[in-house]
């Protein structure tokens, strides 16, 4: 069985982090999308929070699960079975960041692969801070996150 975890900040999931989730879901036997905590950050919704709008947002996907860890990746991808690590590629200016965390990652275990994934083009420039930016302003973000997000984001403010 092959185990992917998908980590992020997720804060808060969108459509492009589905999309790539859903690919993930179509390679691996099972994929967890797990919400890392950055100990540094409070983020704009708390751990637990996104972990709720992440598990509202992925009941109709059988084989992924939603969790959340602190510390190293790699330790929780060991303790949770995976064997590949799951990252999204957006631009050019992701790579960069995106290059060093993988062989980082490598040379800390190289047991566990990091396979990068990208969206359909009509998800591809969505991110989770220019969701806040909008949202913020009073701008309509139903476009860009899925709709248990939505609602909660609309009804808090
Ligand atoms: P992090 O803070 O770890 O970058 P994010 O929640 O912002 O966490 O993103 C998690 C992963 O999803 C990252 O690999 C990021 O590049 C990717 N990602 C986010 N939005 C998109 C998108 N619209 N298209 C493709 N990949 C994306």
């Amino acid at each position: 069985m092959k185990i992917a975890i998908y980590p992020g900040s997720f804060d808060p999931i969108t459509y492009g982090h589905l999309d790539i989730l859903k690919n993930a879901a179509g390679i691996f036997d099972k994929v967890i999308i797990a919400v890392a905590h950055n100990g540094a950050k409070n983020g704009f919704l708390n751990v637990e929070e996104r972990v709720r709008l992440i598990r509202e947002s992925i009941d109709d996907i059988p084989n992924v699960e939603a969790d959340s860890f602190e510390g190293l990746t790699i330790e929780y991808a060991k303790k949770m079975g995976a064997t590949v690590l799951i990252r999204g590629l957006r631009a050019v200016s992701d790579f960069e960041f995106e290059m060093q965390l993988s062989q980082t990652n490598s040379a800390l275990c190289d047991e566990i692969k990091t396979v990068f994934l990208t969206t359909k083009p009509e998800y591809n420039f969505i991110s989770s801070s220019t969701i806040k930016e909008i949202l913020a302003n009073g701008g309509d973000i139903s476009k860009f996150v899925p709709e248990p997000v939505y609602n909660y984001l609309t009804s808090r403010k």
